[in-house]
């Protein structure tokens, strides 16, 4: 179980370069990278093949501690800070994006949230849970709002001490795991995002059920699920926030979990990049290695940039973040530029890896499927280009 020191970010601690790690920093890399290739690497190509995550892992991955890193200590959880997720979804997508997304959507958009805008008795039932074993999903999305989040049609009506949710949510990462569930649904279809409410669902409440489980391109061990509300109760003591403020719920742990998504890219992009240094240097051709030819080497040199700028721009957004500065557009930035990064850089390595690239006995080709998700999930690319026009426009 890792231990986290002190958190309390101040301006000192970002004083030196981006990249500089602090002591816990560096400690909670290492564990993090010791961890995910001992225990996930040799699990990889199984969990893609079987489109699952075996529960032994996320048993793991909680004896780890990076299933609460935000929740305080008196919960059961690392205390810690947001850079410290971003830096274990970095570290965990190194090796495996769908394990990496996991704990991301876990930190950075279900505790997250439960964080900012829960009531004491709900984080009292829900943050030690979540801690040591319960999983978390994030269920805003439907079939007919995606980038329009806001037009869903889920409704929660109230009824007595409670409300009754009825509708239908789509591609919920961690569906098939979770115990717990954000909800977003509206009490009032005519009062626009208004209605907006989010919901904490426990998985087995009456009325909801998992739906169809895609088969997707790439993170495919990752779960993505329909959510089925049919007549579902809950109660009052089940909102997340205000009664209406749901949108806001979901706008801000989204400003913040596409970090996250940045952190995803930006792993998967490192990770490419060290299957290809090590086998460009490995593979004879014409007598030599292939990172002999200066032709190579200048294409793995533009890769090791675009992962630095790639991580600058994550690690920059996320320390703005833990410092509560202005962060909106960094965000969009680094889940820009990070995703983009991530498919130029598997896209690479399937190239130098040649005919090895294409197929399953190697690493790339489940990078270069696993890095598309970046550009869709938590804002597409257009959606991050509206947000940083916006503002640089304004
Ligand atoms: C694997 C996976 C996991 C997911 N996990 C979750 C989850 O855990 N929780 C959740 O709530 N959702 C989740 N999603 C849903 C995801 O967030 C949406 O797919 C995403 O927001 C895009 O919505 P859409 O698919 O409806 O695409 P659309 O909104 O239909 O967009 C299609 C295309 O049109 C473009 N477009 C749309 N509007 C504009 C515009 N105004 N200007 C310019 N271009 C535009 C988009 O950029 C995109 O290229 C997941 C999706 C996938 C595939």
């Amino acid at each position: 179980m890792i231990t986290f020191g002190p958190m309390t970010p101040t301006v000192a601690d970002t004083r030196g370069a981006l990249t500089q790690l602090s002591e816990d920093e560096r400690l909670l890399r290492q564990s993090v990278r010791e961890f995910a290739e001992s225990r996930v690497r040799p699990l990889v190509r199984e969990m893609d093949e079987h489109a699952k995550i075996g529960r032994p892992l996320i048993d793991a991955l909680f004896d780890l501690g990076v299933m609460g890193i935000e929740i305080p200590e008196s919960f059961g959880g690392g205390g810690a800070s947001f850079f410290h997720s971003v830096l274990v979804v970095e570290e965990l997508s190194r090796v495996d994006p769908s394990i990496g997304v996991l704990v991301d959507v876990q930190n950075t958009l279900v505790i997250n949230a439960l964080l900012h805008w829960a009531g004491s008795d709900l984080k009292a039932r829900l943050l030690p849970a979540l801690a040591s074993k319960s999983v978390g999903a994030y269920a805003l999305s439907e079939a007919g709002s995606g980038s329009d989040a806001f037009a869903l049609t889920t409704r929660a009506r109230e009824d007595g001490d409670g409300y009754v949710l009825s509708g239908r949510k789509l591609w919920i990462t961690n569906a098939n795991e979770a115990d717990i569930f954000l909800v977003f649904a509206t009490v009032n279809p005519d009062a626009g995002y208004r209605g907006i409410t989010a919901f904490v669902v426990d998985r087995g409440t009456p009325g909801f059920t998992i739906g169809k489980k895609e088969d997707k391109l790439g993170i495919r061990a990752s779960s993505t699920c329909e959510l089925i509300f049919e007549d579902c109760r809950v109660s009052r003591a089940a909102i997340v926030g205000e009664v209406g403020k749901g949108y806001k719920v979901a706008i801000e742990t989204l400003n913040e979990g596409r970090i996250g998504i940045g952190a995803q890219m930006l792993g998967l992009a490192a990770g490419a990049l060290e299957h290809t240094i090590r086998y460009t240097k490995e593979r004879k051709q014409f007598g030599k290695s292939l990172a002999e030819f200066q032709g190579v080497q200048f294409q793995l040199a533009r890769a090791a940039a675009g992962v630095e700028s790639a991580r600058l721009l994550v690690y920059n957004a996320a320390r703005l973040r833990d410092l509560g500065q202005p962060f909106l557009t960094e965000a969009a930035m680094c889940k820009l530029v990070a995703s983009e990064v991530a498919e130029a850089t598997a896209s690479l390595a399937v190239n130098l890896f040649g005919g090895n690239g294409f197929v399953k006995e190697y690493p790339v080709e489940k990078l270069y499927r696993d890095a598309k998700i970046g550009q869709i999930y938590e804002g597409t690319t257009n959606l991050q280009l509206q947000t940083i026009a916006k503002q640089i426009l304004a």
